[in-house]
């Protein structure tokens, strides 16, 4: 089956409203509404979202989030945004899992599937990150971690969570630390994870679209994005300026 590319950038808690304005221009003049082979999105902090979704309105890049409320229906939780307000803002993805809230904010796989879950239901595709510490790499454990990981995934999300999701590979120790995976490292977690992903249900294992992320950069793009189980990037830093950006994109083919 052949999946789609997907080049997604997570802004994390960087940029300001000028810098939104700055991306979006060039990004707008660089493609000027024709799109590329790899589909774009872009995740920049939740205030900024609708900004930047309302000034790329026509160009072929959607805009994501990187959080989302675990509750679905509105009520009493100070500070909490839920799906239906991250669509009312035209976010069309969202991220769930990625290391910096586990680690940071306690977000254990639990909750991590519940957010799934939870941004399905408001009708947002979730990117679902796994990834092992450098620890657990050198102790061999990689794919015991990893498929602790997509296993709770798969077994508490609805199936029309799993049916929606797009997994982020990042291996923790690649995240920000310009060191990247070599491409047959990625690869070889790929067909990892598609393969415990067909334990459970083969179809979705072909369809399911498995992007990396750790420290892509448009000179190492195009060998990660040559992993037959490779289907785009989820991209940190690079992703803050559009030429890094597009130029990652465009070495998806
Ligand atoms: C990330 O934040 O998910 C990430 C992969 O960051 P970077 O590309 O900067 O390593």
């Amino acid at each position: 089956m052949s999946r789609n590319m997907l080049i997604a950038g997570n802004w994390k808690m960087n940029a300001d409203a000028a810098q939104v304005d700055v991306f979006v221009k060039a990004v707008g003049d660089a493609l000027d509404g024709a799109g590329l082979a790899a589909d774009l999105l872009v995740c920049p902090p939740m205030v900024y979202i609708e900004r930047m979704a309302r000034a790329l309105s026509g160009q072929p890049v959607a805009v994501g989030a990187q959080n989302i409320a675990a509750e679905v229906e509105p009520g009493a939780f100070t500070g909490e945004v839920n799906g239906a307000m991250l669509a009312d803002c035209r976010a069309s993805h969202v991220i769930v899992g990625h290391s910096e809230r586990r680690a940071l904010y306690g977000e254990a796989d639990a909750i991590v599937a519940t957010k799934a879950d939870a941004a399905a239901a408001a009708g947002l595709v979730p990117i679902v990150c796994v990834g092992e510490t450098l620890e657990q790499r050198e102790a061999e454990q990689t794919e015991a971690v990893l498929a602790a990981q997509i296993d709770a995934i798969l077994s508490q999300c609805r199936a029309a969570t799993l049916e929606s999701m797009i997994v982020a590979y990042e291996p923790i120790w690649a995240i920000g630390t310009g060191r990247s995976a070599t491409p047959e490292q990625a690869q070889d977690v790929h067909a990892f994870l598609r393969a415990q992903i067909a334990n459970r249900n083969a179809t979705l294992a072909q369809s399911v679209q498995l992007l990396y992320g750790g420290s892509v950069k448009p000179d190492n793009a195009a060998a990660l994005f040559a992993g037959a189980d490779v289907d785009g990037a989820l991209v940190g830093g690079a992703s803050l300026t559009a030429d890094s950006f597009l130029d990652i994109a465009r070495a998806a083919v």
